[in-house]
Order: structure tokens, then sequence, then C-alpha cells
């Protein structure tokens, strides 16, 4: 058992929290009851998975898509009230965690997706969001790997012959981030969404390119912070993989 606060504070200390200039607040984001034994964690704070987390009879939910993003109406009113509404109406706590969990080094979204994947000497490129790290293996072999490790059938852009030993990534909705993966001569960038000319850019530099899904890549550093939490504390903690295709 553990006092909301402690875990809190516990988490923004572990996650290096302060660290992150991020697009929405990490941490405790709506308080529910104060001490916490059993703990559920999912990648996206939706309707659905409150619903599993009531029925789980949840103290804190952990997800690592929260509330309050930049940019979206500051007003309570729709599903935004509906989600809320259930959390306070039912004492959970919801604690979001969103770029401190891409980036760290043994429960981030990258990290895990790496172990997943079998890739080895994982490190981040530089001061950026984007790792880089070494494989062994064609195209259409990688692919089968994703394919199984995420239990989904990922795009592919490139030659399915082509032999693969660098490759780039970063989980989530992570496109843009090509540049990075093409700096540092990768044979492949992986991450989980893609865009109208992301073709065109992987072709015109000779590097392959696979869209794993945003939810998909994303489902391991949440987990991975719980088991840890569980562990450390001693909760209960159960993953809840509410199914999306993007
Ligand atoms: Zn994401």
């Amino acid at each position: 058992m553990v006092n909301h606060q402690d875990l809190a504070n516990y988490c923004a200390d572990y996650l290096n929290v302060d660290q992150f200039k991020d697009y929405c607040p990490n941490g405790l984001q709506i308080e529910g009851c104060q001490e916490i034994t059993n703990i559920i964690s999912g990648v996206s704070a939706n309707l659905a998975l409150i619903e599993q987390a009531i029925d789980e009879k949840a103290d804190a939910l952990f997800v690592h898509h929260g509330f309050f993003w930049k940019n979206e109406d500051t007003k309570i009113t729709g599903i935004k009230r509906n989600r809320i509404a259930q959390l306070l109406a039912n004492n959970i706590n919801l604690f979001a965690y969103h770029l401190p969990l891409d980036a760290h080094t043994k429960v981030g979204n990258n990290i895990q997706l790496a172990q997943k994947l079998a890739i080895q000497s994982p490190t981040p490129i530089g001061d950026t969001l984007v790792w880089q790290g070494d494989i062994d293996m064609s195209l259409a072999q990688f692919g089968q790997v994703v394919e199984s490790a995420t239990q989904r059938k990922p795009l592919i852009l490139g030659d399915s012959n082509k032999q693969l030993k660098r490759i780039a990534w970063c989980t989530g909705g992570a496109q843009s981030y090509i540049d990075h993966a093409i700096n540092v001569d990768a044979d492949i960038f992986l991450t989980g969404e893609v865009s109208e000319q992301i073709p065109a850019i992987a072709k015109e530099n000779d590097i392959a390119f696979i869209s794993a899904g945003h939810h998909a890549t994303e489902r391991y550093g949440v987990q991975a912070l719980c088991q840890h939490l569980s562990e450390k504390f001693d909760l209960k903690h159960q993953f809840i993989d509410i199914d999306n295709q993007v």
C-alpha cells in the first residue's frame, strides 16, 4: 500500500519528470483515494479503459496518454466530462506520463520496444527522442519480428531483401523524426504512425520504413513502469489493452 502523493513523488523522481518540456502535465492528473493497493495500466485514458478500471476496483490508473493536452479545449464538457466524472465518482487516481515515459532508459517505451524486437546496443541519438541500435536481418525478416512482437501487421516500405544493420526508432507518432534516422545513416526507421510524404522521403534517402502502430509501440513503457511500482510498493497490477488499430 502507498499514499497517492508519495507515489506521485516517487514517479516524478524515478522518471526525471522535471527534465522534460512536455505537451501535458506529467504525474497525478486526477486525484482519487489516498491509499493505493490496486493499479491498472493502459495506453490511453479513454472511457473503455476507465470503465475496465472501475470493474477491477482500481485505486489508480496509469496511462501514457492522459488529459489536458496543450492546444486542446480547456473546458470540461462532452466526452472529457464523462471520463473525468467516472474517475471522480469512483475515487480512481489518474497518473499520466508522456515524454518521460518514452525516454526512460529502463521502463521507457523506446527501450522496452527494443527489447521486444531484440535490437542490440539500444541508445538514444544525442538529446533527441529517437534511439538507434543494431540488428542483422533482411527487411522481410524484421517485418516478421515486428508483427509477431506486436501481434499486428505493420506497414513496411522498402525492398524486402534489403539487409538491415543499423536501426533508428521512436515509438508513437514520430514519423517527422525520420531525419534523425537519416542523419545517423540508419538502414531503417521504425515508428508508430505514417504520413503521406513518408514513402517518397524514405525512397529518396534510401532508408526502409516501418509503421508499427502508435498504440502498439506504446504498450510496453507503462506496463514496465507499473511492474516496477508493483514490486517496489507491493501493489496488485494488471495491464489492460483496449484494442486500437492506429
Ligand atoms: Zn503517443
